[in-house]
């Protein structure tokens, strides 16, 4: 048929809920979605096109992803660079690439590299294998926060010590398993994450910025518009556009922010679907779970807009007992991605639309109560 269009088959690197949101979004992209999924249990197992099972550091398994699919994209980090790095060598499409990943893997190099952009980071020093700790502590005045450099998330991997002799335990603890990251621990104003999209000629399409409350090192909250005044939505817009240069990815590039009384300070990047941007499947007219699909697929991006005044995500996290069937509240999207219930785990998240925003927080509250949330509502700073 002339100037039909072939579709695009994306393969996924893990099939967890962000794989599922992504196979949820794959119609409105036009792709197909093939998933390396861990376990039949897997939240994308049910939406994908097709399934294989194995992990990311496993290269057999990448290997048959690729073969399967026009291009190799990721649901989370957990993957071998090195492999992925012989199957771009050899020709394969993996969008964004081992050398962006690379940012999303290894705190110490994401904060060295954005410092040599010359980014506003927090400051660190990085203890490696042999390393004086204390000398690495010194590097760094007044209260720290202490971070492996790879293999944490949500939190995990990340230590708020009292006092120097608890930061000098935890990193010593920590440094014979590899990189570890002392930074300075900043007063925060506030948390605000950027999303964007990057296509693969560089063009990047923006979602708004949105504030962020973190609890316990997890997402509880976004919310939109951020409140944050016109003066650092410029300088999170013009930061953004110097990280995404810096780091060149393909699809999402999430960036969090950490507002501060002297402006923002890059906290960290991701390089695909963000919990901060959940918010866009209904709050706006082009989700970043097909914007990432088009991205990497080498199709052109939608344009975006907001479909309503205030959108407010919240989290919805396991609790001492497993969520009950509960009545829904009006105007509130819940999303649920089908994972066994367990204290602590995200089984899924809601977003109110409305056109107050205490009003739409209140509804997005009491939907996530109404659901077992056990997170506290708190208040945004
Ligand atoms: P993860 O990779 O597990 O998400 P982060 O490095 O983003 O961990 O840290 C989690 C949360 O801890 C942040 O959102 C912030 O609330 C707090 N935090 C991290 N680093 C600092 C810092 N240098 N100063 C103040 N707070 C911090």
């Amino acid at each position: 048929m002339p100037g039909a269009r072939r579709v695009v088959t994306v393969g996924v690197v893990g099939a967890g809920q962000l794989a599922l949101m992504m196979g949820e979004a794959r119609s409105a992209a036009g792709v197909r979605l093939t998933v390396l999924a861990a376990s039949p249990e897997d939240p994308a197992v049910a939406v994908a096109d097709e399934v294989l099972y194995g992990t990311g550091f496993e290269e057999s398994a990448l290997r048959e992803l690729a073969a399967r699919c026009d291009v190799v994209t990721f649901d989370h980090e957990l993957v071998d660079l090195d492999a992925l790095g012989r199957l771009v060598a050899e020709g394969v499409a993996v969008r964004p690439g081992p050398a962006a990943l690379l940012f999303a893997v290894d705190k110490a190099h994401q904060r060295r590299a954005l410092a040599a952009a010359g980014l506003p980071v927090p400051r660190f020093s990085v203890a490696s294998t042999g390393d004086d700790l204390d000398r690495v502590l010194e590097a760094v005045e007044g209260p720290v926060v202490v971070k492996r450099a790879r293999g944490g998330y949500d939190g995990r991997g990340v230590a708020f010590p009292e006092g120097r002799g608890e930061a000098r335990a935890t990193l010593a603890a920590w440094a014979g398993e590899g990189e570890v990251l002392v930074e300075e621990r900043l007063e925060l104003v506030g948390e605000a994450a950027l999303v964007l999209v990057r296509s693969l000629d560089g063009a990047l399409t923006p979602y708004p910025l949105v504030d962020t409350r973190q609890a316990e090192g997890m997402c509880v909250e976004t919310r939109y518009p951020s409140r944050v005044g016109p003066a650092l939505k410029e300088e999170a817009a013009a930061l953004g556009a110097r990280v995404a240069e810096t780091v060149e990815p393909v699809g999402v590039l999430a960036i969090e922010y950490f507002v501060t009384a002297d402006g923002l300070v890059v906290n960290e990047v991701a390089l695909r679907p963000h919990n901060t941007a959940h918010w866009t499947i209904e709050g706006t007219t082009a989700d970043q779970f097909a914007q990432h699909l088009r991205a990497v697929a080498g199709l052109a991006l939608a344009p975006v807009e907001a479909t309503s005044p205030c959108a407010v995500m919240v989290n919805l996290v396991g609790g001492a007992s497993p969520p009950q069937p509960t009545p829904a509240v009006d105007g509130v999207y819940v999303h649920d991605y089908a994972k066994a219930w367990r204290p602590g785990r995200k089984l899924g998240h809601v977003t109110a639309l409305g056109d107050d925003p205490e009003e739409t927080r209140v509804r997005a509250w009491e939907s996530a109560r109404r659901l077992g949330a056990p997170t506290e509502e708190g208040a945004w700073p």
